[in-house]
This record gives structure tokens, sequence and C-alpha cells, in this order.
């Protein structure tokens, strides 16, 4: 079982406060969920994609049940979408589903995929769901009844921004499951087309885009504020920068005491004395200094 707290981005930690500082916040979200689309958007799923099950595809659902387990998360639904554009995403309040498209599975291979279920889970686990289908219905622009009148608008912007940051959260969850080059790799695919394209794509550069963006971003006010005019509407971080974000992580003690702690746990071994979970490269228990 993996926490939160464990590898949140500090980003989306702020910006989920500052969202759910705005007057009213978790009471708009209700109203807007009270409107229904859940139901609708859970019916017409049902409807027109697959359900993946142990029997319907077991190929691909089989990659889903080990990452809940590892995660701790109770297992979502699971459905696939004919569509070439490759995506994925993980919806619902009641009933948390994830869907992949057939676009997507076309372009990853199995370590791939795997990252982005993990990606989808990591939505899960933080609790993220719920805000995020705010802020699609009111990107849909299905706040037409005008519920939310004259604050819809800044609802939404905020909505968006915790949107980007919590995405950084969740590639740091794809990278527990597999490793931040998988994680990295899928945003390759994603970025810059299929395997027989980006099989050799060097990641490190990629990462230096982010940079070069920083700069470009940083140079006076006006190209400041045509990044933010461009930005504000987007869901998603931009990959260049997704990537750099997710490889510094890889490079954090925070991941590698986090997967040494994730190591120790599947191999089982514990300390004699205090019973918490202990490498075999160590000569003493680091949590009780038992001799080992
Ligand atoms: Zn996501
Ligand atoms: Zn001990």
């Amino acid at each position: 079982m993996i926490r939160p707290s464990e590898f949140i981005h500090p980003e989306d930690e702020a910006a989920l406060r500052q969202l759910e500082s705005i007057p009213g916040f978790p009471a708009i979200a209700k109203k807007v969920l009270e409107l229904g689309y859940e139901k609708m958007q859970y019916g017409i799923n049902m409807a027109s994609s697959i359900r993946l099950s142990p029997t319907q595809l077991p190929n691909i659902y089989n990659h889903l049940p080990p990452i809940c387990e590892k995660l701790g998360i109770d297992e979502p639904e699971f459905y696939l979408e004919m569509n070439p554009f490759p995506n994925a995403c993980t919806s619902g309040d009641t009933r948390i589903f994830i869907q992949v498209t057939s676009g997507l599975l076309e372009m990853m291979d199995d370590e791939e995929l795997d990252a982005v279920l993990a990606h989808e889970c990591g939505h899960i686990l933080c609790h993220h769901v719920l805000y995020n289908m705010v802020a699609q219905y009111l990107s849909m622009g299905l706040d037409k009844l005008g519920i939310l009148g004259a604050v819809a608008k800044p609802v939404e912007y905020a909505l968006l921004y915790w949107s980007r940051k919590a995405e950084l959260s969740c590639d740091r969850c794809g990278s527990i499951i597999t490793s931040p080059e998988v994680v990295a790799r899928t945003m390759a695919r994603l970025a810059g087309g299929p395997k027989k394209l980006t099989a050799s794509l060097d990641l490190h550069e990629w990462a230096k885009q982010a940079d070069l963006y920083d700069e470009i971003r940083n140079d006076g006010l006006w190209n400041k504020t045509l990044q933010i005019a461009v930005t504000m509407g987007l869901d998603h971080p931009f990959s260049a920068v997704r990537v750099r974000e997710v490889m510094k992580w890889g490079e954090s003690a925070q991941y590698k005491n986090l997967m040494q702690n994730l190591h120790m746990q599947s191999s089982g071994m514990k300390c004699p004395r205090c019973h918490k979970a202990v490498s075999e490269s160590w000569a003493y228990c680091k949590h009780c200094g038992m001799k080992l």
C-alpha cells in the first residue's frame, strides 16, 4: 500500500489548497455533480465501449489488478473504446472507471501500458477524480443552466490549473509501478508518435526542451501573458515539462527511499525486534538499531 503523501507533487498540494479556499467551492462541486452527468456518461460508456474482465480481452484486463493491489486501491471498472487517438482517462464519482482507447493500446508496449494505468490509478489513490469530473463538465460547457453564473469561468480556470499540477503527481505514481524512464517513454509516444518513430528518442535531450520553454515563457511580461493565455485552458501540462519533472523526481531521495521500502515490503523480510520491513543489505535495523 502506498500513501499519496509519499509521492504527491508539491505544486499539486499547493494548487489543491488554493482551489479549496475558493469560497463555496465544495458546494459548487457538489452542485455540478448533482446535475446527473455522471450517470449519463456511465450509461454512454456501458452502451458503446467494451468492458474488460478476466473473460473479456484478458490480455489487456490482466494489466490492471496487480497495479491496484500494489497501490492498495479498489479495482475500478475498465473499458476499451475504439478511437484512433491515444488517450486514457478516469471518471466517476460513485462508480469509478478507467477508459483507454484502441489508439493508446496500439502505441504502447506492455510496460508502457502499465505506466499509463498506474497514472490513472494515481488519480483514484489521490482522490482527484471528483474534481477532475467537475473540471471536465465545466469545460464541456455543461454550466449552460447557469448554476454557477459569473463565477463559472474563474472556477473552471482554477480547476484546470490544479488539474495540470495533479497530472505531475500521477506521473510519479506511474513511475512507482514502472520507472521514470518508462513514464517518459509513454509521453514520447504521445508527443512524437509510435515506437517505430520514437524508439531511439533521447529522453534527456527532450526534457531540456522544458528548460528552453521556461526561457521563452520568462522572457518579459508579454511572453508570459501569451503563454498563460495558451496554458490556462489546458488540463494537462506540456509533455516536455512532464518528462523533466518525472525524470527529476526519479533522481530524488524521496523516490529512491520509496522504491527501497516497497522492495523491502515485497521481499517480506522483517526485523525480529520492531517487526518493520528491512533490507538484506542492512547490517543493523535502521528503525530500531537491532543487529540483523
Ligand atoms: Zn492524468
Ligand atoms: Zn528493528
